[in-house]
């Protein structure tokens, strides 16, 4: 029997066997052919450690020193741009995100393609990073299987409690373990579920995006990211293109995600009424599901039911900035130590707030 076994292979199953390899064996299932399928292969891999709730902005920032040593991430830095109606959200990002105003001509400095006849306010920052996703991903896995396995094609089918453990049926035999770990993303009720634990009752929300051309006679390379007030619209600079997302949040079952034309056309539409260039061509689309729980906030910990089943699942839309901090957590709670983060946030995170 492995000490742990894990249900999911994006970000936040691997990261969390990563953390917990130290403890034990451990075996993570991925049902789809390759790691991070779904939501961890859709993002757009930012690191802005003032974005979200404060438990997950907590939870950002204890990551940083991470993702230094990791070598991973490549500066990129953050704008906010507002038309003539949006002081007050422009007001309410400035707050949050910690940013400095600018003025337009030091904003078209920054990306010469905003309209100065559209945006009327800008600011900044330049704490904000790309993380290497990918790299991230493999690096985790790697430290799994150096201590355990990692399993692909492996949909979890039926869950059963067993003597001192549990026991996990796929296609193609059955695993066991100690611990279980349910880090399933927007399939997270789904497992609990299975396994005869009270879900938690978590939303899978469609975010999409659109990889289009950068404007003609522009390399994007060095431009920052830039979000409409109020985060209406983002457009993120990709590898010589541009990525384009409306910021859409609508809630959906679990699935393989798609983008919807009429959706990714309003991202565009927005991108455009601030910038002096049209987009000439798509080149790439596609959407991801952020996967909340009722107050916003990830549900890390041991089930209130079974301490044998530990939640590591509602990443939202932070499941990269959060992962290594957020696996330490986990790891720190399956091995009874004291946790690295502040007992506020351990407790808004805990799974036991939702009896
Ligand atoms: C468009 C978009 C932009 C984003 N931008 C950012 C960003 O800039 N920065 C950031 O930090 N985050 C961002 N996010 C959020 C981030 O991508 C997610 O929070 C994160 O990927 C969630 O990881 P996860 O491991 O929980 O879920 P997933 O990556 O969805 O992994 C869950 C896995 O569980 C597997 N699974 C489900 N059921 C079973 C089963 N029965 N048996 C075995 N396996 C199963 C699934 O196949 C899946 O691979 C973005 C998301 C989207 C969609």
């Amino acid at each position: 029997m492995d000490d742990f076994l894990i249900i999911g292979g994006g970000i936040a199953g691997a990261s969390a066997g990563a953390r917990l390899a130290e403890l034990g064996r451990v075996t993570l299932l991925e049902a789809e052919r390759a790691l991070g399928y779904h939501a961890s292969g859709r993002s757009a891999a930012l690191f802005e450690q003032n974005y979200g709730p404060p438990p997950t902005v907590a939870l950002s920032r204890a990551s940083a020193a991470f993702f230094e040593a990791a070598g991973v991430l490549k500066p990129r830095g953050l704008m906010f741009v507002a038309g003539p109606d949006e002081d007050a959200a422009l007001d309410r990002d400035i707050a949050a995100m910690e940013l400095d105003e600018i003025g337009i001509d030091a904003a078209r400095a920054l990306v010469p393609v905003l309209d100065p006849a559209r945006v009327t306010r800008a600011a900044w920052h330049r704490a904000a990073w790309d993380i290497d996703t990918d790299r991230l991903l493999q690096g985790f896995a790697r430290e799994i299987r150096a201590a355990g396995a990692v399993v692909t094609g492996a949909r979890a089918e039926a869950i059963w409690r067993i003597d001192g453990g549990w026991e996990v049926q796929t296609r193609d035999g059955s695993h066991t373990a100690r611990v279980l770990v349910n880090a399933a993303g927007a399939w997270a009720d789904d497992i609990a579920r299975l396994a005869g634990i009270a879900p938690i009752g978590l939303t899978p929300k469609r975010r999409s995006m659109a990889r289009v051309a950068a404007p003609e006679g522009h390399d994007p390379q060095s431009w920052p990211m830039v979000i409409g007030a109020g985060e209406t619209w983002y457009m993120k600079p990709d590898a010589g293109a541009l990525l384009i997302s409306p910021a859409d949040a609508d809630p959906a079952e679990p699935h393989d995600a798609w983008a919807d034309d009429m959706v990714l056309a309003q991202g565009i539409a927005s991108w455009e009424a601030h910038v002096t260039t049209p987009v000439t061509r798509m080149i790439a689309n596609w959407a991801g599901l952020r996967t909340f729980s009722p107050d916003g906030n990830p549900v890390i910990g041991p089930a209130p039911e079974d301490p044998g089943f530990l939640w590591c699942a509602g990443q939202g839309g932070y499941g990269f900035q959060i992962a290594p901090a957020a696996s330490r957590l986990l790891a720190d709670l399956a091995g009874g130590r004291a946790p690295q983060i502040d007992p506020a946030t351990v407790a808004a995170l805990d799974p036991a707030r939702y009896p």
